[in-house]
């Protein structure tokens, strides 16, 4: 039994504090992957609605703004508090439309409310300065102000934990919100609404809108209420947002694409690079931003490295998500699967060879073989597109320099790996990665204490860490004159 029903799924918009349907009543279905039936419908809302919610946030900001930081921690560590207690219900909604394995939704899922926690405590810490004064009779202050109405848009391969570190800095901070998730995994976006009104936030402060990605973001990025917007998806998204949101001049962060390298050299311990490895690609069927795109592995253990690798990546057992002890679900859909066989294509017929995998896979649908492809070479298509699939590609190299090299050579800079036994290396390999986030004998590094964001064409900001809630603030400098000093 793969089709479940949830008390947080919501097939409406909430809009001012109120569940409602697009104005023209048009929906759009929403699949589960793994079975290709249809799990409920959303609202397709356009321009009219969005503006609507804009409104609302906008309304609500007055009143939201002045509440006190303790007040709005209290708030976030009951809207914490309900995640947790539901993190089996808000898994099994999560899996069911966006495919990824029970076990990794339930992380998924905490770590939403991790990021929640998070942003409820550095709340409290957004401190300003006061700043000595270069006037005898003036004194200098500098305070933080919570920037206004923010809108985000989020992707379908973490629908709950990518509005986590967007809704979290941002209530936090004392900024309301208008939520757009992504069309194919609206559900876990739109228990955001259910959550927060369990929690006790005000009509208003959260709004969530779906339907048509165009006019929704026309109205975003035009509507001059909204002060900031904060995307996660495709870098071309992310290029269309930032161009269209200068007209009104507002903030942005964005988190796009990556093409994470992953190196391995010779003094290496081999058993843990392929654990990393397997952590690495694999997690969300290679649906990660943070995914490695690309394995460089040093001549000398290069076969030694592809036959573990391999080994390990066949073991891995793929199944529907809701299925116990499945470790890979299906892609999102059949467009990615046809990419993942293009990308194989084009490898094989430049002179890859496939290890495992390299096949779509009995199940059917949109589930495919976990796949290891050695002997990649850099006119290969995956040495610059993001592969978004579990497939494997592996480059020898002979010298650090050509390592780094390699990895460096694309316009994206989000994550990136390498193992070493060497101290030296290890910062030398470092400080020459063009990256935003280095695993360093590490395949697994997101955690909510530490800034995740790239560098390049990957994007613009930080998420989590305590630099997570600057850019829901702006900076006031404040000179008190005329105090007789
Ligand atoms: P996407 O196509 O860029 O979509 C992301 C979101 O943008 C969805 O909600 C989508 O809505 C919306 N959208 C699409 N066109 C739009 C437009 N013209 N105006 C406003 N919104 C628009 O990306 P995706 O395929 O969902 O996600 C995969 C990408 O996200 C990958 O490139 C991945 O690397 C990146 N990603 C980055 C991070 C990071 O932190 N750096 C994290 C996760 C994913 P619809 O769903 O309605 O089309």
């Amino acid at each position: 039994m793969l089709q479940k029903t949830s008390p947080y799924m919501r097939q409406a918009n909430l809009i001012g504090g109120e569940w409602v349907q697009a104005d023209s009543g048009a929906t759009i279905d929403v699949v589960n992957p793994a079975t290709r039936l249809k799990i409920g419908t959303v609202p397709k809302a356009g321009r009219a609605e969005t503006r609507r919610a804009i409104e609302a946030a906008d309304a609500a900001f007055v009143t939201w703004k002045k509440t006190s930081v303790l007040e709005r921690h209290k708030l976030l560590r009951k809207l914490h508090d309900a995640i947790m207690d539901n993190q089996q219900t808000l898994a099994e909604l999560l899996t069911m439309e966006q495919g990824k394995s029970l076990t990794e939704a339930k992380g998924e899922v905490a770590i939403s409310a991790a990021y929640i926690l998070w942003f409820a405590e550095e709340g409290r810490r957004t401190y300003g300065d006061v700043v000595p004064s270069p006037w005898a009779d003036r004194r200098v202050l500098v305070t933080k102000e919570p920037t206004g109405v923010v809108a985000a848009i989020t992707p379908w391969n973490f629908p709950s934990s990518m509005l986590a570190r967007k809704i979290g800095p941002a209530l936090a901070a004392g900024c309301t919100a208008v939520v757009k998730p992504a069309s194919q995994t609206p559900y876990s976006g739109l228990a955001w609404g259910a959550l927060a009104e369990e929690a006790g936030f005000p009509k208003g402060v959260i709004n969530i809108v779906t339907g048509s990605a165009g006019e929704i973001g026309d109205e975003i990025c035009a509507n001059p209420l909204v002060k900031k917007i904060t995307f996660t998806g495709s870098t071309e998204v992310g290029k269309i947002l930032l161009q269209k949101a200068a007209s009104t001049v507002k903030k942005v962060s964005m988190e796009l694409g990556g093409n994470a390298p992953f190196l391995v050299f010779d003094d290496a311990d081999v058993k843990r690079a392929v654990e990393g490895a397997i952590v690495a690609k694999y997690r969300n069927s290679g649906q990660t931003c943070v995914c490695t795109n690309r394995f460089f592995v040093q001549a000398g253990i290069y076969d030694e490295f592809v036959e573990k690798f391999a080994e390990a990546t066949a073991k891995l057992k793929v199944g529907p998500g809701l299925e116990e002890g499945t470790q890979q679900g299906p892609l999102i859909d059949m467009r990615a699967v046809e990419k993942v066989e293009e990308l194989v294509g084009d490898a094989t017929a430049r002179g890859g060879k496939v290890v495992t995998g390299g096949r779509r896979h009995a199940l059917g649908g949109s589930f495919y073989e976990p796949t290891v492809i050695a002997e990649a070479t850099p006119s290969m298509r995956f040495m610059r597109e993001e592969i978004f699939g579990p497939v494997a590609p592996v480059f020898r190299f002979e010298t650090e320099e050509e390592a780094i090299r390699l990895a460096n050579d694309t316009e994206y800079g989000l994550a990136c790996y390498f193992y070493t036994g060497d101290l030296g290396r290890a910062f030398r390999v470092m400080e020459g990665l063009k990256y935003g986030m280095v695993g360093v004998n590490e395949g697994l590094i997101t955690t909510v204490e530490a800034p995740f964001g790239g560098v390049k064409e990957s994007g613009l900001g930080r998420e989590g860490g305590h630099q997570g809630i600057d850019d829901y603030l702006d900076t006031k400098y404040v000179c008190i004159g005329g105090l007789g000093l």
